[in-house]
């Protein structure tokens, strides 16, 4: 695989693991053999914890040279990481296909959002335009109007189904346009390769926020994203106990990214770096087990005549299907839908439900329903939908308990 190269240009002492000498595997036999390089494994089947700060060097002369090389997945000191995150780190970027998508290295965070967030400072400088997807997540905005508009570079709001036409947008100044797809509450597809197609004919960079697709169902490099990113807190982990967020890119983006990185002194902890290593073998199993229920309980919905719409990529009723059924390998296990009635009769459906929690965050083994406000979120486009909204995420429970459960809370609330 390509290996990003150490800070005085050499590529020395780079400990990837190698692609696999198959050529073409499958997503689901990368998933499990990414980042198990066996200098990094040993004997044993996973990347141990390695917990330390300090790594010892045998003299000066050998610490002044790892001083100067700088690199990536070497010892230097925690700060830098161990195996246990360079084996992590490495397998994201095997999930993003390098040979095909020319991924060079992937970059780990303590959240989602610092990885969003650093890579947009990693791109933007006073002076620049971002381009914002009015779907994305709300931090995301939040860090657009807060610390990006002091720092003076604005950000402009656009339609996610605005496709190639956001070329229209363009002026002088554009830098950078983030994506989300689909918006995490609202569920639009937009069109990214039509996106990224005109943003690199202008040198404009493209970033992803991934989350609900991840690299499993939807390889963003390859569809001409120059920075996919991951809140690893949801799938990758898996199971609601660890956040992290990753950045996956290309060698034109690594050496700024990591230099923003480094700055702003991002690490990860050994410990959550193996779990979220741990979740990631197992994320394939999982994401198919998610995207069955969630298909089954959204069709139940949609035929439900209490239920106005449903919003699931899968399903012709949500913005931008074609798109998801053209450039997607799946969907995942998160969605909404929009009851008739108002934001009451929603929310005495979420507190009446028995195996759903009420809570932040998705992409756990447990199911969790949220009562969502997007006319809050949003400056480009309008909400125009009066009934409530309950966000779902479906786990790894029975679906056919998750239906009941639904039917019994939607039954006892009806219009
Ligand atoms: C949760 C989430 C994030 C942020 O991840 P954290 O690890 O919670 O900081 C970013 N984008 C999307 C779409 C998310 O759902």
């Amino acid at each position: 695989m390509n290996r990003p190269p150490n800070d005085d240009g050499s590529d020395k002492e780079r400990k990837d693991s190698d692609e696999s000498a198959i050529e073409n595997i499958a997503p689901d036999t990368r998933i499990v053999t990414a980042g198990r390089n066996p200098e990094w494994t040993g004997p044993v089947v996973n990347t141990p914890v390695w917990r330390a700060s300090t790594h010892l060097y045998d003299n000066c002369a050998e610490l002044a040279d790892g001083v100067k090389r700088g690199g990536d997945a070497e010892f230097f000191y925690g700060r830098r990481g161990s195996p246990t995150q360079w084996s992590l780190a490495d397998a994201i970027t095997q999930m993003e296909t390098p040979k095909t998508s020319g991924a060079y290295g992937t970059l780990l965070f303590p959240s989602g959002v610092a990885a969003i967030n650093i890579a947009l400072l990693s791109v933007l400088k006073p002076g620049d335009i971002l381009l914002m997807s009015d779907n994305c997540y709300d931090p995301s905005r939040g860090f657009a109007n807060g610390l990006l508009k002091n720092m003076g570079i604005e950000t402009r709001f656009f339609d996610p189904l605005i496709g190639g036409a956001i070329e229209g947008l363009f002026c002088k100044n554009t830098k950078a346009i983030l994506m989300e797809s689909p918006g995490s509450l609202t569920f639009e597809i937009t069109d990214i390769p039509a996106i990224c197609a005109v943003a690199k004919k202008h040198n404009i960079t493209t970033l992803l926020d991934n989350t609900w697709a991840t690299s499993y169902f939807y390889p963003a490099l390859e569809k001409g994203v120059d920075i996919s990113i991951i809140a690893a807190t949801k799938y990758i982990v898996g199971h609601s106990d660890v956040m992290m967020g990753s950045v996956t890119t290309h060698e034109r983006y690594w050496k700024r990214l990591r230099r923003t990185a480094r700055q702003l002194g991002q690490v990860v902890s050994p410990d959550d770096a193996y779990l979220a290593a741990r979740g990631l073998r197992t994320m394939g199993v999982r994401l198919k087990a998610h995207e069955q229920s969630a298909l089954k309980i959204a069709h139940w919905l949609d035929k439900r005549d209490d239920v106005e719409k449903v919003l699931h990529p899968a399903l012709p009723s949500c913005p931008g299907h074609e798109i998801w059924k053209r450039d997607y390998e799946g969907s995942s296990g998160l969605f909404s839908f929009i009851i008739k009635g108002d934001k009451k009769r929603a929310a005495a459906i979420v507190d009446s439900l028995q195996l759903y929690g009420i809570g932040f965050s998705w992409g756990g083994f447990e199911s969790l329903a949220l009562l969502i406000h997007p006319e809050q979120n949003r400056s480009a486009t309008s909400w125009d939908q009066t009934g409530g909204v309950i966000r779902l995420q479906i786990g790894l429970e029975d679906c056919g308990d998750l239906i009941a459960d639904l039917e019994q809370a939607m039954d006892k609330y009806k219009d």
